[in-house]
């Protein structure tokens, strides 16, 4: 009763009983800020070399050899391994202490992000001009992507199925290329009266490539000939390798700090790079044997549903986990294999949205993830009624919850905004289709989809850490 409890009572009784979220600035020492600072610029390194899914792949593959990773078909007698699949996926593990049909700790996450693909017929000329046409993958807020430098990277087959790397707009030297928006002046009628999902069509997502003219006023397409004759001097293209290619336009530039503190990370692409990145900085710096076998999976493909062989929705991670039974010589049968995933323990790592504060009212303030508050658990995702989210079990939770207590860990709950509010997915649920317990978990970020997400340093040394102490097992 209110009246038996003295002042002093009534605020130990709130420290015992009431949660208090924790903002991981306050939580770090001046070394551990120190530490997060240059993770932060080593991160933004990561992004950099990482403009794509297939980029990523590279880089990964590229830390986990200098790491002393080798590819599973080829292992030495470390136990760490790691397994490429059609250059857009990637599987690490580090073998642990217990055998792996006793199920392995996972953190998988995607390294594919929105961006504009290159249409198969891309090549057209427009008003004495020359153009890509594009077509968009994942979720773009359309209106984002005008009036921006951009870059193209991406991969042509020739004739000879010779594969071409494609890298144009991201040295300093190179030019950059932009999708024209309309001038306010006459955007009264056309755009302004619209709706948003309306105003800004697909169709005018098409790329400037240049305005000179190539060969005398009577040359028929002597601007698309133009760019095709440039594409033909630097990479050898004709214009019938783009029908076998695959070419990305992606927001041109390097990741940079933001803020006059420098606290936060602005780039393209953090959705979901900075989980991919965490978790395998995690996985390479173990410094011991961890107690369960431990995998790193980044997929491509979440943008658009997970489909397709890169995606995480294919057989590469059975694949691979098959591999690791047969290099521990623990069993190779499907029994095993499916044993193995149904005791295996995962966290599906993710960004989450942080609330918004120009939005809060698409977040149920009571729920919503805050910047800079830490690792971010989100139960489920999905739509209306929870449709299309794996909704993780409270004993993962708990399991994951003891983890990140017995490891200081900041960490906070998460969801995707208001009840009926909207809504995605994640990979979460193809993981759970094995039988294994797993929730999302990732930091929160700001602009999610936009060309320049915003990160918090601190949220993104707590993903290190947390995934840290996930794989090492308690
Ligand atoms: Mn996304
Ligand atoms: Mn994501």
């Amino acid at each position: 009763m209110a009246g038996d409890m003295t002042k002093k009572q009534a605020q130990d009784l709130s420290k015992k009983l009431m949660r208090k979220s924790k903002l991981v600035w306050d939580e770090l020492t001046k070394a551990d800020r120190n530490k997060a600072m240059k993770f932060g610029d080593e991160y933004k390194t990561f992004l950099d070399n990482s403009k794509t899914e297939r980029r990523a792949v590279a880089t990964v593959e590229q830390l986990a050899r200098k790491t002393g990773f080798f590819p599973v078909d080829e292992a030495g007698e470390n136990g760490l391994v790691f397994r490429t699949w059609k250059n857009k996926c990637i599987a690490l593990a580090r073998l642990g202490v217990r055998p792996v049909t006793e199920g392995v700790h996972i953190v998988a996450s995607h390294v594919d992000s929105p961006r504009l693909d290159l249409k198969a017929n891309p090549l057209y000329e427009e008003t004495d001009m020359a153009f890509f046409k594009t077509h968009y993958y994942g979720g773009v807020r359309k209106h984002q992507w005008f009036a921006r430098p951009l870059a193209l990277h991406g991969v042509a087959v020739d004739k000879d199925g010779k594969s071409i790397d494609i890298r144009l707009g991201e040295d300093p030297g190179d030019p950059v290329f932009t999708v024209l928006d309309l001038l306010p002046h006459l955007a009264r009628k056309i755009q302004a009266g619209k709706t948003l999902a309306i105003a800004f069509e697909g169709e005018k997502l098409n790329i400037l490539l240049g305005s000179l003219p190539l060969g005398p006023e009577k040359t028929p397409d002597r601007f698309k000939l133009m760019a095709m004759n440039l594409l033909h001097e630097k990479y050898g293209l004709v214009e019938e390798d783009f029908l076998t290619a695959e070419i990305e336009a992606v927001p041109a530039g390097q990741a940079r700090d933001v803020g006059l503190d420098r606290s936060l990370i602005g780039a393209y692409g953090q959705d979901d790079r900075v989980c991919s990145y965490c978790a395998v900085r995690a996985l390479l710096d173990a410094k011991s044997k961890p107690e369960f076998t431990s995998v790193v999976f980044l997929a491509d493909k979440e943008e658009i549903g997970s489909e397709g062989n890169t995606g995480a929705k294919s057989r590469f991670l059975e694949s691979f986990i098959s591999d690791l039974l047969k290099l521990a010589g623990q069993g190779a049968s499907s029994r095993d294999l499916t044993a193995t995933l149904m005791a295996s323990k995962g966290l599906s790592g993710d960004v989450a949205p942080a609330l918004d504060p120009d939005y809060q009212s698409v977040h149920e303030k009571n729920n919503a993830a805050k910047l800079g508050y830490g690792m971010c658990m989100t139960k489920y995702t999905g739509s209306a009624g929870k449709s299309g989210a794996s909704d993780a079990n409270a004993e993962h939770l708990g399991y994951v919850r003891g983890i990140f207590e017995a490891n200081k860990i900041v960490w906070q709950i998460g969801q995707l905004g208001k009840v009926d509010e909207g809504g995605g997915g994640t990979i979460a649920k193809f993981l759970a289709t094995h039988g294994m317990d797993v929730v999302d978990c990732g930091p929160a970020i700001l602009g999610m989809h936009s060309p320049f997400e915003i990160a918090s340093k601190a949220d993104i040394f707590m993903a290190y850490k947390a995934y840290g102490a996930f794989l090492q097992g308690r």
